[in-house]
């Protein structure tokens, strides 16, 4: 697919919490990286000093190694590459390619406004282009402040040829002049990035197609700074369930959220993985896999939609593909109190295949743990039903062969000739207060015999 090994990055603004959308453009930027053999950067954009939060950079570096997605080499924070910006704000300047503006909030607004009601699209109307050095002078004079502008020649066709979107054409006529630096000296956003992707080498910068827009100011600041230019992939962005963009309002969560709510990276990279990038693959992906078979041809124009049962599905084939010790990590605290080390390991294994997410492990712990659960009127029936001897026979198995499933079964079953759901059913009621469950088999082995026969004998009169 590529030429050679691409050169990618991941630059996120810490103004917020890593959410799914952001996860994925790190995710394919990752795994691009990686599959042509280049390098997988992070650089952070903390140049609005205001909104950018250090807790958000902390956050984020936490989120991207829970998720795998390690960075090579150091950091770039461009809070801390002023002069960087510094020397291409002046060679802009020397080339007369800057020029300052002094129109207020207010006035851009008005004119935007002006131009929306006259039926034309609204960009910068020029008002500072011209100012002669007396005017410039004036304003100074006034107090007012600067931001400097970015001359667009007139013109000028801007071509370039998306991984996602294909050929793209752009006419300078539509791009008003746009702020390099802000009035309070910072660099802005299309100047940052565009100076810091040629600084780093970046080859490709894949991000989300609200950025497709821009990438032609970014293309011209790079052209008239001579510096190369890498190539552009802008994936559709994700939609939540109502089609609208993912948000918190419908079911967007953050990956720390998700990491809390026992959400496990191999699912959220299986989500991920297939939104917006057509996969035949229906398995659980390791991220190796993933470097393997992802192909950037198959990146989709359309808005991926993101649905909670698709991530409740990879959770659930993600938890159920954890090796044993990695299970018993990530259920942490939750495991019933009254095992010991051997029936604590039945138990871990009894539950794996009922568990999606901790919470369904901790009702487990709690059955063990007991008193088990109150059985309805309709339960209570279905338990009865199978009669006194039953249970009488049931509980003086375990009460000599102890936590053995099959010895119970068996011993029922000769009391009582019931076969099949009416021995296993209302065995399995007495014993854990549920329907369906964990293999009872292994469930037992984490309970002591004398419990066992305790619940059995409940209905045994
Ligand atoms: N900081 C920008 C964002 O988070 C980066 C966009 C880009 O990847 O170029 O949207
Ligand atoms: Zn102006």
């Amino acid at each position: 697919m590529f030429a050679g090994p691409q050169i990618t990055r991941f630059a996120p603004s810490p103004t917020g919490e890593v959410h799914l959308g952001n996860a994925r453009t790190a995710l394919f930027n990752f795994l691009l990286a990686r599959q042509s053999g280049g390098r997988f950067l992070l650089r952070i954009e903390d140049t609005d000093r205001e909104r950018s939060k250090e807790e958000f950079v902390s956050a984020l570096k936490r989120d991207l190694e829970w998720l795998g997605l390690g960075w090579d080499g150091a950091t770039l924070r461009q809070s801390e590459r002023g002069g960087e910006y510094q020397s291409a704000f002046a060679q802009l300047a020397k080339l007369g390619r800057i020029y300052p503006c002094y129109c207020s909030a207010q006035e851009l607004e008005f004119s935007r406004r002006a131009q929306l009601a006259s039926g034309r699209a609204p960009r910068y109307a020029g008002t500072c282009r011209e100012l002669t050095s007396e005017q410039r002078a004036a304003q100074e004079r006034a107090g007012r402040m600067a931001g400097w502008r970015f001359r667009v020649n007139a013109g000028e066709k801007i071509e370039f040829d998306d991984l996602v979107h294909g050929a793209q054409v752009f006419a300078s006529e539509d791009i008003g002049d746009f702020i390099i630096q802000r009035a309070d000296g910072t660099a802005a956003f299309f100047f940052s990035n565009a100076v810091d992707d040629a600084a780093m080498g970046i080859t490709l910068v894949l991000r989300g197609d609200d950025h497709l827009a821009n990438t032609p100011r970014q293309l011209m600041l790079l052209s008239a700074l001579g510096r190369p230019a890498p190539r552009y992939a802008h994936v559709a962005l994700i939609n939540g369930m109502d089609g609208t963009p993912l948000s918190k309002r419908n079911g967007a969560r953050s990956v720390a959220q998700l990491r809390e709510e026992g959400y496990l990276a191999e699912a959220i990279n299986n989500l991920l993985y297939r939104l917006g990038h057509a996969s035949a693959e229906g398995e659980l992906l390791t991220l190796e896999a993933m470097t393997q078979r992802l192909d950037a041809r198959h990146f989709g124009r359309a808005p991926a939609r993101f649905d909670v049962a698709q991530l409740q599905s990879w959770q659930k084939q993600a938890a159920h593909a954890l090796p044993a010790e990695r299970f018993a990590q990530w259920l942490g605290a939750v495991r019933p109190s009254h095992c010991d080390a051997q029936q604590l390991q039945h138990w871990f294994r009894a539950v794996q295949a009922n568990t999606v997410l901790p919470a369904d492990a901790a009702a487990w712990a709690r059955v063990i743990d007991g008193p088990p659960p109150a059985l309805d009127a309709v339960a209570l029936e279905k338990v009865q039903a199978a009669g006194a001897a039953f249970y009488a026979a049931a509980a003086a198995a375990a009460r000599e062969h102890g936590a053995n499933w099959q010895a119970i079964c068996k011993a029922a079953q000769a009391a009582s000739g019931a076969k099949g759901a009416n021995l296993y059913r209302p065995l399995r009621l007495a014993l854990t207060g549920n329907e369906q469950g964990p293999d009872l088999g292994t469930f037992l082995l984490a309970m002591s015999a004398h419990e066992i026969q305790r619940r059995l004998q409940r209905f045994a009169i």
